[in-house]
């Protein structure tokens, strides 16, 4: 078996938001980016020794705009299929990403008022409608697909039998990766307590490494610490009746009026 090297190709900043390129038998892209960013990632696939022609598939982690922006133009420009989840069909079809925002912190309501966060991006309908684990290793990666539902329903991460995980936002570096290697909840979730069962269910598979889209690797041990803490601070909120969440979403989150007030100790 052929070791998998993962690399992140930062699309905006050093590594404010990432894609991955994984680089096994064959090459995966992991993410594309914000739209426009189609061209800044095929040039750094290319600066690792990269065809981009050879480009086996395209993972969408899910239907936020700074990791599905680009895909339509990256599938394009390699002639790889994409493969994404069923459950986030909708913001792939419309090109808009999910509605609307729930920040998990301060980062959060900030960016939410950014108009670049939702300005729409080229749809596309994926070529492997993602359902459950799917193993990736036809496509040159021994590795598989595992649906983390929660960050957005459609979410997935993607596990190599090497133990890297590739996790999109189910984790992410404190505000954006300025302060690397620092875990903290990305600025959205739509629902946090479900998205943290995911989590805790991707460490407890052991990995070695994890990739996230936003800031550095982190450490799997530091977040497994983190995700115990926050599990504590979402029960005290979920007991307040202070966990935000969407509509019909989750009964462990009970719908609050308007935007939730920040808390004390929250992370962004
Ligand atoms: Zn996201
Ligand atoms: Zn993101």
């Amino acid at each position: 078996m052929s070791r998998t090297e993962v690399v992140a190709l930062p699309v905006v900043g050093r590594r404010a938001v990432n894609a991955h390129l994984l680089l096994g038998r064959h090459p995966i892209i992991v993410d594309a980016g914000t739209p426009g960013s189609g061209p800044r990632i095929v040039e750094q696939v290319a600066a690792h020794g990269v065809d981009p022609r050879d480009v086996r598939l395209i993972v969408v982690t899910h239907g936020h705009l700074d990791h599905f922006g680009s895909a339509a133009e990256l599938r394009r420009l390699t002639g790889a299929p994409i493969a994404a989840h069923a459950a986030d069909l909708g913001p792939y079809r419309s090109g808009r990403g999910r509605l609307p925002y729930l920040p998990t912190g301060p980062m959060g309501r900030l960016m939410a008022r950014n108009r670049k966060l939702h300005e729409p991006a080229e749809p596309f309908e994926p070529d492997i409608v993602l359902t459950g684990e799917t193993d990736v290793s036809d496509f040159g990666v021994d590795g598989r697909i595992i649906p983390t539902p929660g960050h957005t329903a459609g979410s997935v991460s993607l596990l190599t039998d090497d133990g890297d995980l590739v996790a999109g936002d189910l984790v992410a570096n404190s505000f954006l990766g300025l302060l690397p290697g620092r875990p903290a909840n990305p600025p959205f979730h739509d629902d946090p307590l479900a998205n943290l069962a995911s989590l805790r269910a991707m460490l407890a598979l052991g990995p070695a490494r994890l990739h996230v889209g936003h800031g550095a690797p982190l450490d799997p041990a530091r977040v497994d610490r983190w995700a115990r803490a926050e599990q504590r601070r979402l029960g005290r909120r979920a007991a307040r009746g202070r966990l935000p969440s969407r509509p019909g979403d989750g009964e462990a989150a009970p719908a609050t009026a308007g935007s939730p007030a920040p808390a004390a100790g929250e992370e962004v």
